[in-house]
């Protein structure tokens, strides 16, 4: 395994849009990480941005969110951009509270909107 720190990017249906816009203006900087992805969320992504290696993990309502969120416990993802959307009932929200509540826990950088991600992907870096 690499040793470049891990950032994971999860996107909401109605966000994977603005995220893979947001990874394109990046791509660069996103470049020198390690990426995870929602599975969906990592295919978006990685049409949009043909250079990053994105390893994609289940879908979120499928196990993917859980899934980073145990990345996150064993130290493996170090960084979260998870652009939610907050007008969307989700059958899977208690994964999406869990995977918040881990990242609160270890006191990773976790940004759920764009603003806060273009603060994060500025001054971290890997
Ligand atoms: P997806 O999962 O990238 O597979 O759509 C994201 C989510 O809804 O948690």
């Amino acid at each position: 395994m690499s040793s470049r720190k891990c950032v994971a990017l999860i996107a909401h249906d109605e966000k994977k849009a603005d995220l893979a816009a947001f990874a394109k203006v990046h791509e660069h900087v996103l470049a020198q990480w390690r990426i995870v992805a929602t599975g969906t969320t990592g295919g978006r992504v990685q049409e949009a941005c043909p250079s990053l290696d994105i390893t994609r993990l289940k879908s979120g309502p499928l196990g993917g969110d859980q899934q980073i969120g145990a990345m996150i416990a064993t130290g493996e993802v170090e960084m979260l951009i998870f652009f939610v959307d907050p007008l969307t009932a989700m059958p899977h929200d208690v994964d999406v509270k869990a995977l918040m509540r881990l990242a609160t826990v270890y006191d990773i950088p976790m940004a759920l909107n764009r603003a806060t991600a273009e603060q994060l992907i500025d001054f971290n870096h890997p």
